[in-house]
């Protein structure tokens, strides 16, 4: 008999899988998708079968040695939607794997033998492996065993698992760090005012930064944290729980931040515009999809809930991903309300071991719901019948590294294998999916609120010409935002601010010679932060004082320009001293369920006034909420991206729909200095599809998706002369081919990108456009012939969704 050669591909940064021999014992047992024990140097690690019928390699191929499982971890569909990746996104096979199956399930997996059936007599060296497990308690990892009986075992293991006198299994490495508890620092319940605080820390600076990052950090946080991270020291510490205003504590780390969250049960009765909806979907053809098109508040997650229920009754299972887990605590409790226990919640806050768990038991049925952003398109819940994506216009849904896929395509790819339906929910889908309407997706639409209550009326406020409180400084504070705060906060009613600018400012600048600070790393400005007192990159997190005067001129007098939230929130403390203020943006969720502490918070009305960037826009339903106040609209405005204007709308219609959820109505403002802009005016009219149409004629000429597709292949390293040479060189060779194979494909550039340097790395752009089928096979080319040369190295984005 010949042999047979498997091909392995390992969570390794790996161009190509590896081949290993498959031994006759094991033939039954090794498919595409099977996870196996392969020899690695002088490793063993665990690897996933991506082929049986591999050649015969030159070089002698080492054997496989064990198949642990009974079954294929990953199912052919999978594998094949991974496959699909690969190709159409050019990257490696391995890369795409370790995207699609959590790290804790192979690579560095460790395989446990358990004695079954103790009673057996085997001799030999049988004998021996059952006697040492039954002296060392039943049960160990088969590498413990090997070392102390100082011989490979895996021949015999595996023979022993044909008799079932042991099994085994794959354990993460990460074994049972679950019960660990750690001590924590907590503020104590009266919390002095912003002002109150300048006096009593008045010569503590440390302690008030303390303070403030507890207080930031939702209240409390890991001791370790702290000290670790935040570089407090003990004394600091102490001195706080010394005063009373923190005490300290233990608990136990967060495992599951859902599992005590209150579950809401679900409306009973669909409308009529809902009931059309599922109507529509549950008519799709398997593999088939549609958008639900419906105003914010039209009740889009009583469709996801009610569908999903359909497919449960049918005996299928579901996928519902949502952008960010923590900022979507209210989705995932109504899922929770209607399914308990049928849910799996997959969530960054799981280690390996749990999360090696929830798919264990969605494989087999067990659980037949997940629930998760981007990632969790990939579960692999059994006989899936229905895949929802939420907020399907979000950029989170692209991946940010190789492989760069968007998880829209990877949905409509696996629906399509598997035979499910895919839902894309959005009160303003992306052009790219409105224009798919008018192809393969269905059209759904909720055109209502609930209950028939209106949309908020969005004013629009021009900071040009509009009257300002006074003495605002460079806070843009108009009286009619001024106003309509004072009154909510009268009537006790919620308000929603939004800056999408974190920190204390955006940047520095000399008034005088009109020097700004920049990163030394990044092509960027520098933004200026308070408590602790910095100037920060948002890149690559540089940090440095902040200088007394210009190191160009040495003027001592520096500006602040662009307010950022921790100015903003500065600001409202002393105008408004007797609210109840929050900020969330990402320098305050920067530990795991700050945010859902917050928006609870916000929930149980303990919050009045609540200023965040872009976070605060998605997904919120709080009834008392009647006001949303956009401070400044223009931050995204004009960033050289073609997506920004479609953004900049997406986020103020989605602000504004948070706004008159409940009975008390509500009103939104809007501030800005190009009340003329079609992104600002169509978003003060609620009219998403005026905005659509507007903008995708905008996008013909010069074309931009949904006109045609984008690779952007960007070339970056330390080198500026080798990025400029290397971009040349890639334009060049993409020329070639577009010419060689006479595709309709116009490559641009070889151009900087707006931020040339990012960490140290200069970075240039190709770009190019055309249909996608022919783009797809510039990629396929390109995938095979891009190598890294030396430290410069090209990134294929294929449907690139930010090219900054
Ligand atoms: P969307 O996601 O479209 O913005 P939601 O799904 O958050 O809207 O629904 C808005 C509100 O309307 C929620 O509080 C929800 O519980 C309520 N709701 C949805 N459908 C119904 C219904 N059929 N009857 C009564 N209330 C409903
Ligand atoms: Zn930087």
């Amino acid at each position: 008999m010949t042999d047979r050669f498997a091909l392995v591909a390992l969570p390794l940064p790996l161009a190509n899988p590896y081949t290993y021999r498959i031994p006759e014992s094991l033939g039954d047992r090794v498919h595409p998708g099977t996870r196996v024990v392969v020899p690695v140097r002088r490793r063993e690690l665990v690897g996933i079968v991506v082929g049986t019928d591999a050649d015969s390699p030159a070089a002698a191929a080492r054997d496989l040695l064990a198949v642990p499982d009974t079954e294929p971890a990953l199912s052919p569909n999978l594998l094949a939607t991974a496959e699909w990746m690969a190709g159409y996104y050019g990257a490696p096979l391995g890369l795409t794997l370790k995207s699609i199956l959590p790290g804790g399930m192979w690579g560095e997996s460790q395989v446990i033998v358990t004695l079954r059936n103790g009673h057996r007599e085997f001799g030999g060296l049988a004998g021996d492996v059952v006697a040492w497990l039954g002296r060392h308690g039943g049960e160990a990892p088969v590498r413990s065993a090997a070392r102390a009986l100082k011989r490979p075992l895996w021949e015999v293991l595996e023979r022993l698992s044909r008799v079932e006198a042991v099994s085994l299994r794959v354990h993460p490495a990460d074994t049972d760090a679950a019960r660990l508890t750690e001590r924590t620092l907590s503020l104590a319940e009266d919390r002095p005012t912003l002002l109150e605080r300048d006096a009593l820390f008045k010569r503590q600076p440390k302690q008030r930064q303390l303070y403030e990052a507890l207080e930031s950090l939702g209240g409390s946080a890991p001791v370790r944290h702290l000290s670790d991270q935040l570089g407090f020291s003990d004394g600091v510490l102490r001195a706080l729980v010394k005063r009373g205003l923190a005490r300290i504590g233990a608990v136990e780390r967060v495992r599951d931040p859902f599992a005590g969250s209150p579950i809401s049960s679900p409306p009973t009765e669909l409308t009529a515009h809902q009931a059309a909806a599922l109507g529509k979907i549950e008519k799709l053809a398997p593999g088939a999809g549609a958008l639900l098109f419906g105003v914010t508040g039209s009740g889009k997650t009583l469709v996801y809930l009610e569908a999903v229920r359909r497919v449960l009754a049918r005996g299928g299972g579901a996928i519902v991903l949502v952008p960010e887990i923590g900022l979507t605590p209210q989705t995932v409790s109504r899922f929770r309300g209607a399914f308990g226990d049928d849910i799996a919640v997959l969530h960054s806050g799981l280690s390996d071991g749990e999360r090696a768990d929830a798919w264990r038991l969605l494989r087999r049925g067990e659980r037949r719901v997940a629930v998760g952003a981007r990632s969790a398109v990939f579960a692999p819940v059994a006989r899936l019948g229905l895949i929802v994506i939420d907020e399907e216009h979000e950029s989170s849904y692209k991946n940010g590294e190789t492989p760069r896929y968007h998880t829209r395509e990877v949905a409509a790819v696996r629906a399509r294998l598997e035979g499910a339906r895919l839902v894309l929910g959005s009160a303003t889908p992306a052009l790219e999916t409105l224009a798919r309407t008018e192809q393969s997706l269905a059209l759904l639409r909720l055109p209502e609120r609930i209950g028939g209550r209106p949309l908020p009326p969005v004013e629009i406020v021009d900071l040009r010409t509009a009257p300002k409180v006074g003495g605002t400084g460079p806070i843009p504070w108009s009286v009619a935002l001024d106003a309509a705060i004072v009154t909510a906060l009268a009537r006790r009613e919620q308000a929603l601010l939004l800056l999408n600018r974190r920190g204390y400012a955006a940047y520095l600048q000399c008034p005088d010679c009109g020097e700004v600070w920049q990163c030394p790393r990044c092509s960027i400005s520098l933004t200026v932060h308070q408590h602790p007192a910095a100037l920060r990159c948002h890149y690559c997190a540089h940090e440095e004082p902040l200088p007394f005067t210009c190191r160009v001129c040495a003027n001592p007098v520096q500006q602040m320009r662009g307010v950022g939230t921790q100015q903003l929130e500065r600001w409202l403390a002393e105008r408004y001293p007797d609210a109840r203020i929050a900020r969330m943006d990402l320098d305050t969720t920067s530990t795991k369920w700050s945010h859902q502490r917050i928006l609870a918070a916000v929930e149980h009305g303990e919050i009045d006034l609540l200023i965040g960037t872009q976070m605060i826009a998605k997904g919120l339903d709080f009834p008392n909420v009647t006001l949303v106040g956009v401070v400044d609209a223009d931050t995204g405005l004009y960033l050289p991206d073609f997506r920004s204007a479609e953004r900049t709308f997406q986020l103020l219609a989605q602000v504004a729909g948070r706004a008159g959820r409940g009975p008390k109505g509500g009103r939104v403002l809007v501030q800005t200095r190009h009340p003329g802009h079609h992104a600002l005016a169509r978003a003060a009219e609620h009219d998403a599809d005026g905005f659509l149409a507007e903008e995708r004629e905008l996008r013909a000429l010069p074309p931009y998706p949904p006109a045609v597709s984008l690779v952007n292949l960007i070339c970056s390293g330390p080198g500026e002369r080798e990025v400029t040479i290397r971009a040349a060189g890639l334009a060049d060779w993409c020329t070639a081919v577009v010419a060689k194979h006479e595709l309709p494909i116009s490559v641009l550039g070889p151009a900087p990108c707006p931020l040339l340097r990012i960490k140290d790395r200069w970075r240039w752009h190709v770009l190019l456009k055309g249909p996608s089928t022919s783009l797809g096979r510039v990629v396929r080319y390109a995938a095979r012939r891009l190598k890294r040369e030396g430290q410069t190295r090209v990134v294929i984005d294929r449907d690139p969704v930010s090219l900054l």
